[in-house]
């Protein structure tokens, strides 16, 4: 290949630039031409991309963002226009496309792919809800993040004797819910495949406050059914041991310098994405699997990680003893 192009689509998500950085210095590795294009599938719309060196990647793998921007393009869902876009990377010569984002980003690979470009999507999502992959960039930074905000909510909690309902990111997806409330010790996760009646919670409640416990902290996700000012009024309304105050964490869990996770997985991945291109492959996902990475037809339809199994009901278990 003489070109290609990388571009940071949908969400940003920690870890996005180290993938940027390998996908460029990769394909630079192999003599091409690398084009940065700017804003997602906008930058290809809007004809904004430009050429990337060694040194314009350089010291970008600590930053969050994207250094390319990311975002969502309503444009981009028309055909005429994807194939205005097509005109515009032939016209640089590009023949692969490295996209990294979440699914809808990958819907937008698959279209470019129809028309006749190469696609390789790299999975970066906060949500860890991308199908075919079991693990996506940022995931583990936005934990870690949603982890340390509730270590320092149960102090307090614990100070008052209050029940800390805390929102964190997931739609669709409780991933960041399970794993954030087993890692910091929560008395209840819920999650949209998860959700948790009412009556149960005041009835943990009661059990926690006889046990003498002296805060309830309850995980719960964005896409869970009631949000959390709206479980902590119906709490508060009702006659429980602990008041309750809630949190949404809400954006500061997509910033951050990226975990060491992330970076290495972004890396690995970019680094994969470009083989691919070279390896003349085309429509495929850089998925984790159980063997590590491995490059997989993009399919929407196939499962995502799934989290919460019956290991982890045994594992919340204990620490709600
Ligand atoms: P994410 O990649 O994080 O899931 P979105 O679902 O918002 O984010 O998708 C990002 C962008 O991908 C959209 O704004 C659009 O430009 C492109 N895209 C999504 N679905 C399609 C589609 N069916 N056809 C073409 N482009 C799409």
């Amino acid at each position: 290949m003489q070109a290609i192009a990388v571009l940071a689509s949908g969400g940003d998500a920690p870890g996005m630039n180290a993938g940027i950085r390998a996908v460029t210095r990769s394909a630079l590795e192999r003599s091409a031409v690398v084009w940065g294009v700017e804003d997602g599938y906008d930058g290809l719309v809007n004809h904004r991309m430009h050429p990337l060196s060694s040194r314009s990647v350089s010291s970008i793998m600590q930053r969050g963002g994207s250094i390319l921007g990311a975002g969502r393009c309503e444009e981009f869902l028309d055909l005429e226009a994807r194939k205005l876009c097509v005109n515009y990377l032939r016209e640089h010569g590009v023949e692969g496309v490295v996209v990294i984002g979440g699914d809808g980003s990958m819907r937008g690979a698959k279209e470019l792919h129809k028309l006749g470009i190469a696609t390789v999507t790299v999975p970066g999502t906060i949500d860890n809800d991308m199908p075919g992959t079991s693990l996506t960039i940022g995931c583990d930074t936005a934990i870690n993040t949603a982890m340390e905000a509730i270590d320092r909510l149960k102090e307090t909690a614990s100070a008052h004797h209050r029940a800390m309902i805390v929102e964190v990111m997931g739609r669709n997806s409780g991933y960041i819910a399970v794993q954030a409330g087993i890692t910091t010790g929560a008395e209840m996760i819920i999650t949209p495949e998860h959700p948790v009646e009412l009556s149960e919670i005041f009835r943990e409640m009661e059990l926690a406050g006889q046990r003498g416990k002296r805060h309830f902290i309850i995980v719960t996700a964005e896409g869970a059914p009631l949000s959390a000012p709206a479980l902590t009024e119906r709490i508060n309304a009702a006659d429980n041991p602990y008041e309750a105050r809630f949190t949404v964490l809400g954006y500061t869990q997509r910033g951050g310098s990226p975990s060491r996770l992330d970076r290495i997985l972004a890396t690995r991945m970019g680094v994969a994405a470009v083989d691919a291109l070279w390896a003349g492959k085309s429509d495929v996902l850089v998925a984790w699997q159980r063997n590590g990475i491995e490059v997989i037809p993009a399919d929407l339809d196939a499962p995502r990680a799934n989290p919460w199994d019956d290991t982890l009901d045994k594992v919340q278990r204990i620490t709600t003893t």
